[in-house]
């Protein structure tokens, strides 16, 4: 039995993500952590939330929370929306939690002690009014540029031209207002990648399986302009993980935090830690540590290529740099960006379809089937209302549908709820299992090499194979003439619905759930030898006809859809 660790990419806690953010990370992982235990895998699958930082200050002063208060309550909506596109994590942990602060300190100390580590001085807007430093986003004004008032002071909203704090004119403070502003001198803490980029470099290349979209961007950042440059992992903040060197104070760093992008990614290792504490588990290390059991852990990455530089550079960094026998990645899946009908996804216009929305209007697998099998893989792709429309009617309602509908519905006419004896199979359906163990051969491939669309389609393939079956075998005409070679089809069918639920169950784990139901088997064994996975459902067995499994998507629905998600939520 394969070891795999899977984690998707942690998603930022202000507030719902749209389909583009699901389908750039959570929900390729939860194909991949589905699949690799319909193969009887053990499977580690780990997400969370990123609570640290200053939009979540920001949002939770927006909501009139205190900030902790504000990312426990939308770790639970984030939570449950999850649970709504069933993304099976073991543990949906959050970056906030006391395992995560205690292990960032640990790697900043282990850093610290190896070099690794280095004090800069800088100087920054101090507000005394209200009694701290603000970071580039708590800091409006007059824009040089263009004389728009509100200005951020990292960029201007009216011009986009990109700022510093101190261009700006009459600055104020977001917090109070005050005006009273200072620049003061700092002091923050560095990590020293650039000691690291020839180790990072050689990691880097030895990943010749990875995909172009992973180490095009990672051989940017190590090699475009001044090449890997040391970042700040410490900043003025309240919310945050206090620095601290391990267990001790850091002198010169009271009353600072470690930066977000520090100690969010070694979230996924105090998430497993989670785990553990919840009770669900009871050996997080032999996942983590190359010593005490993971050295045959495979361990995937699934992200959004805008994360990709912190998961191939920062993060090994911290990883490698500690001289520590931890895991670190064996694979990476980036995703480019999903676009939304003619634009892109706009969370503060409103813009497309957010996880809520997308549940409350259909359920989860049309729109598993929909974005994985129309996944950002080579480049960016496109939802639109019409081809959501027709993928839905097409793939799910006449293929997979129809099928599992006509079959069982024949059956119950002519033979009762019951699979039916009698009839031998002949060249028809010697051809039928042979392609069938092509199309799922095919399939297992795709799923190995992380291809999602690919996979789509080979699932698709074997799906449509069961309604071209039917049309040539019409056992609605040999029931006439020949009813035993009749029921030999529609056993065979029948089979061919378990096997269908079984497949499709990464991709679509409700109807999979529901066509098992009715067909009463709790057998769910993955088809090694075709031949003995169309028996399963012996002569005699019962079933029920199930209900509707996909419905379609009407003209008018979609017409109400497009007009309603088109922005301004
Ligand atoms: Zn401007």
């Amino acid at each position: 039995m394969a070891r795999h660790l899977i984690t998707s990419a942690i998603p930022y806690i202000n507030g719902i993500k749209h389909l583009g953010n699901l389908v750039g990370s959570q929900l390729p992982a939860d194909l991949f952590a589905r699949y690799q235990r319909a193969r009887g895998n053990e499977v580690l699958f780990l997400c969370a939330t990123d609570e640290h930082g200053t939009p979540a200050e920001l949002a939770a002063a927006k909501a009139g929370k205190p900030v902790a208060e504000y990312c426990a309550e939308m770790h639970e909506v984030q939570s449950k929306i999850a649970d709504g596109f069933r993304l099976s994590f073991d543990h949906f942990g959050r970056s906030s939690s006391p395992q995560n602060h205690k292990l960032t300190q640990h790697f900043a100390g282990v850093l610290a002690e190896r070099g690794l580590i280095r004090e800069v001085s800088e100087t920054q807007m101090y507000s005394p009014t209200d009694g701290r430093y603000l970071p580039d986003r708590y800091i409006e004004g007059t824009c040089p540029n263009c004389g728009f008032e509100d200005a951020r002071g990292d960029q201007c909203d009216n011009c986009t031209k990109q700022l510093d704090p101190v261009d700006l004119i009459n600055p104020r403070s977001v917090i109070s207002g005050a005006t009273d502003l200072q620049m003061r001198e700092t002091k923050h803490l560095y990590l020293c990648q650039s000691q690291m980029k020839d180790e990072l470099e050689a990691w880097i290349d030895s990943k010749t399986d990875w995909p172009v979209l992973t180490t095009s961007i990672a051989k940017k950042w190590l090699n475009d302009g001044d090449g890997l440059q040391d970042r700040g992992i410490t900043r003025d903040l309240d919310w945050g993980i206090p620095v601290k060197k391990g267990d001790e104070d850091w002198p010169g760093m009271e009353g600072k935090v470690f930066y977000v992008w520090f100690d969010a990614p070694i979230e996924y290792i105090a998430c497993s830690q989670e785990w553990v504490d919840a009770g669900k588990g009871d050996d997080w290390e032999r996942w983590w540590r190359t010593d005490k059991g993971a050295e045959d852990v495979t361990y995937t990455q699934f992200m959004g290529k805008d994360n990709v530089p912190f998961h191939t550079l920062s993060f090994p960094a911290t990883i490698l740099g500690s001289g520590e026998p931890w895991k670190l990645v064996d694979y990476i899946k980036s995703f480019n960006y999903l676009n939304y009908d003619g634009g892109q996804f706009s969370t503060s216009r409103g813009r497309g379809v957010f996880m809520d929305q997308a549940l409350e209007i259909l359920p989860a697998d049309y729109w598993r089937w929909w974005l994985l099998s129309h996944a950002p893989e080579s480049s960016d792709s496109e939802f639109t209302w019409e081809n959501f429309q027709s993928s839905v009617n097409k793939d799910l309602a006449d293929v997979l549908g129809n099928f599992a509908s006509r079959v069982t519905k024949f059956c119950r006419s002519k033979f009762g709820e019951v699979v039916p004896q009698g009839g031998a199979m002949g060249d028809l359906e010697a051809k039928l299992i042979a392609d069938l163990a092509e199309k799922i051969r095919e399939y297992e491939t795709q799923m190995e090499a992380h291809e999602v669309r690919k996979a789509a389609g080979a699932l698709r393939a074997a799906w449509v194979l069961g309604n071209e079956y039917l049309q040539e075998a019409a056992p609605w005409s040999t029931f006439k003439t020949d009813p035993e070679a009749a029921a030999m089809q529609i056993r065979l069918a029948l089979n061919m619905i378990r096997l269908y639920a079984v497949i499709s169950s990464p991709f679509i784990p409700d109807a999979s759930a529901q066509l098992l139901a009715a067909l009463k088997t709790e057998d769910d064994s993955w088809p090694g030898d075709l031949d003995a996975a169309l028996d399963v459902l012996p002569a005699g067995h019962a079933f029920e006809v199930p209900d509707v499994t996909f419905r379609k998507i009407t003209d008018a629905e979609r017409d109400d859809w497009q007009e309603r998600f088109a922005g301004t939520r």
